[in-house]
């Protein structure tokens, strides 16, 4: 039997508290009308501290974490323009945690937008090359700990079980929003990458017992669809052993994952047409700014599975997880100044 007293103190406890929460849960007049759906937009690109985001949930249970373990130094992973890395960042500043960032990709000329965020937020950039996922991370850890620091391991988009809880928690905030404002949605479709953030959501859903289906649209091209199944479906059961729910996740009856992975097939951070007219369609009709790497092809899947008449009844949930400062990157968006 799940005790859900027992999961929300949990949840409220294990956490350090630095994100503006509730996010805002609002309603997309624009695109309501011109997709002709009722669409409700969860605002965690406004959770808080450092741009906001998705990661800041996952990193107040990590960071927690962290400072039980009396750890110093925080070490993390991501691209350049990772948001995970600049949220990291700037949490870990607020704790008084030296940062440490892993980035992989093309070193830039110069520091843009999420760069120039991670260095004013004070951290220290090690670049890795083609290897963006944290592949040295524990020979940087061994360098710490030989140079009497006392470093605790983010890992690759803040995506473990303890990470998910953020979401768990964000499941349960979702729920009571839905209830005070009396509306009723079938679905919430997001954009899913490490995954944490979808299995945290489904966590939620699992132990609550709700009905509303998740959507995630794929981002990542590295990462092959049903790799993607088998990794949500252990960060859930990690999640849950953390929440002490016993249920049979790996083996017997796994709940559902619905992933949509038509759309990533165009590359990690590759803007194609269609999502920079979707970033310009969504600020036009409702002042809701887009990232160029997640959310764009979040919202063109979401689209996509309306036009298929894949979603079921009812409003659908768009969950922006942020990235926005990303659009000051003129490497991946850009506009030409009018002649
Ligand atoms: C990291 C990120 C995601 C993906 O979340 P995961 O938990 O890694 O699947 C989505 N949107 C934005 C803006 C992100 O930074």
């Amino acid at each position: 039997m799940n005790n859900l007293n027992a999961i929300t103190n949990y949840l409220q406890t294990e956490k350090v508290s630095l994100c503006a929460l509730p996010t805002p849960l609002l309603y997309l007049p624009g695109l309501s009308r011109i997709w002709q759906r009722d669409i409700f937009c969860k605002r965690d690109d406004l959770s808080g501290p450092a741009f906001g985001g998705n990661k800041n949930r996952k990193l107040e249970y990590l960071l927690h974490d962290a400072q039980k373990k009396e750890a110093d130094t925080i070490i993390t992973s991501g691209s350049v323009q990772s948001n995970h890395c600049r949220q990291t960042a700037g949490l870990a500043a607020m704790l008084g945690l030296e940062c440490h960032l892993l980035l992989g990709g093309a070193v830039p000329n110069q520091s843009q937008a999420n760069l120039l965020l991670d260095l004013l937020f004070g951290a220290t950039i090690h670049w890795t090359g083609k290897q963006r996922k944290g592949e040295t991370e524990k020979a940087l850890l061994q360098k710490l700990i030989d140079a009497g620091k006392r470093p605790y391991l983010v890992p690759y988009g803040g995506s473990n079980g303890r990470g998910a809880l953020g979401y768990t928690s964000a499941f349960l905030e979702l729920q009571g929003q839905f209830r005070s404002q009396k509306i009723f949605p079938g679905s919430i479709v997001l954009a899913s990458s490490s995954g944490a953030t979808y299995a945290g959501l489904l966590a939620g859903k699992l132990v609550t017992g709700d009905t509303i289906e998740i959507f995630g649209i794929e981002i990542d091209p590295d990462q092959k669809s049903d790799d993607q199944t088998r990794h949500i479906h252990s960060l859930i059961s990690e999640t849950l052993s953390l929440l002490g729910v016993s249920t049979k996740v790996d083996s017997g009856n796994p709940p559902p994952v619905h992933l949509y992975g038509e759309l990533k097939e165009a590359g990690y951070a590759v803007v194609t047409e269609e999502e920079k007219q979707v970033i310009l369609q969504t600020a036009r009709a409702d002042a809701l700014l887009l990232d160029p790497v997640y959310t764009a092809r979040a919202m063109l899947g979401l689209h996509r599975l309306l036009t298929k008449k894949l979603l079921p009844e009812g409003p659908v949930l768009f969950w922006h997880t942020g990235g926005q400062p990303a659009l000051f990157d003129q490497n991946l968006f850009s506009i030409s100044p009018p002649g």
